[in-house]
């Protein structure tokens, strides 16, 4: 039988195998298997070419019993509401791991941004927002970027709801550039967190980072910040690298400096100097020590997991491994640090913007760094004692404090 990809049907499927474990109570389980609610709209964006498109948009507030909703908006053509649900799924179960007091929520948009001139991308921007502004605020829901968006988005985002409701509320959205509130430290900050629970894991799987070898497959944000600072903060030796137009591989290391260089020239990493051109495939079963995906969901499936060699899995994407990839790891003895551990330092910092904004007072970047270090370290030893403590593995032990917490929440607040 072949997998089911369908990313809510995964998210469920993990909530359901972690309610097992826990002996949720069963309306409990019930009430965090679905979103509490969701906004679907259309947005009519005036082209450069005179003609009015349709694009289709959502907003899901997944869960916010511990607070406002959370989470980016995705810019990408193959947005579903389902892979919205999931990510909004995934994003309460993230701040509820990494213990910051806010839901889990997120946004999408079908389009292809690469298509779009600057001037629709901002109508599309503002035409989001304006269809938001009314359920979204620092107190119910703040947005922030994902896959296909960026600070300049949420800048116009930010803008449209100000003009709306006519007074600044810089908090309303994160991710945002330092001159209009951001915050330091912001924008490497998912590689950041991810970094620090590769270090954590390292010294319990007694993995010697320096000169280890990595693979990393995406070039966005997230995965040139990881590609820098696995470099630079832990000394490993990243021989292959992806983006979604193909890999390269070089066995003696490829550094951060020549493949952003080639990135400026080429717009993508393959014919960086001295690199061989591989496949995703190739790059995903490379014989290295740690596989960082950083790319998309369904990466890491039934279809290929057992020729995955790496000895360490660290996810910096959201939801790369289906659970037939997972059952295969598991056997196999990989160690996985869990998308929804791994990636929380993006939220993380999110939240310290929040809080500067709120009181209009900014920290350096070494404090926010050191908030963050402190955060992903606390979260990511939480989440390996239960696995130790339960026997079971890291993703379910992820859930397990997660889902734990958010019930709490829930049945304090009597919802259930
Ligand atoms: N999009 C990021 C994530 O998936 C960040 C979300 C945020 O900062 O709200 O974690």
């Amino acid at each position: 039988m072949t997998e089911n990809l369908n990313p809510f049907a995964i998210a469920q499927a993990q909530l359901d195998k972690a309610a097992g474990i826990l002996q949720l109570d069963a309306d409990m389980h019930a009430f965090l298997r679905e979103p509490m609610r969701e906004f679907h709209f259309s947005i009519p964006v005036r082209m450069d070419n005179g003609r009015t498109e349709t694009f289709k948009a959502f907003r899901v507030q997944y869960n916010d019993a511990r607070g406002p909703a959370k989470g980016g908006i995705r810019f990408h053509p193959d947005e579903t509401i389902d892979t919205v649900r999931a990510l909004a799924a995934w994003m309460t179960w993230k701040t509820a791991v990494c213990d910051v007091p806010l839901g889990g929520g997120k946004g999408g948009v079908v389009c292809n941004p690469r298509n779009l001139s600057a001037g629709e991308l901002e109508r599309l921007s503002r035409g989001y927002m304006r269809a938001v502004s009314r359920f979204v605020g620092l107190k119910q829901d703040v947005p922030a970027p994902d896959v296909g968006s960026n600070p300049q988005i949420m800048s116009w985002m930010l803008d449209e709801y100000e003009t709306i409701h006519g007074y600044h509320e810089p908090g309303v959205i994160t991710g945002k550039p330092l001159l209009l509130g951001g915050s330091a430290g912001r924008t490497p900050a998912t590689a950041m967190g991810g970094m620090v629970t590769i270090r954590e894991a390292a010294k319990l799987l007694g993995m010697n980072l320096k000169g280890a070898t990595a693979a990393i497959q995406g070039y966005g944000n997230v995965g040139s910040f990881a590609h820098k600072l696995a470099y630079e903060m832990l000394g490993l030796k990243i021989v292959a690298i992806g983006d979604e137009f193909g890999a390269i591989y070089k066995e003696d290391g490829l550094t951060p400096a020549e493949v952003s260089a080639q990135m400026r020239r080429a717009g993508k990493v393959g014919g960086t100097p001295g690199s061989q051109e591989i496949n995703n495939a190739q790059l995903l079963e490379m014989p290295v020590d740690i596989l960082i995906p950083a790319a998309i969901e369904n990466q890491l499936t039934g279809a290929n997991a057992d020729r995955i060699q790496a000895k360490l899995i660290a996810e910096l994407a959201n939801g790369p491994t289906t659970p037939e990839a997972d059952q295969i790891f598991k056997q196999k003895g990989i160690y996985i640090i869990p998308d929804f551990l791994c990636n929380a330092g993006g939220v993380s910092v999110s939240y310290f913007e929040m809080v500067q904004n709120s009181y209009g007072y900014y920290w350096t970047e070494e404090l926010v760094q050191e908030r963050l270090d402190q955060k992903m370290t606390t979260a990511f030893h939480a989440v390996h004692n239960m696995a130790e403590e339960r026997g079971i593995e890291t993703r379910m032990a992820a859930y397990l404090v997660a889902v734990n917490r958010v019930a709490e929440a829930v049945r304090a607040r009597g919802w259930v």
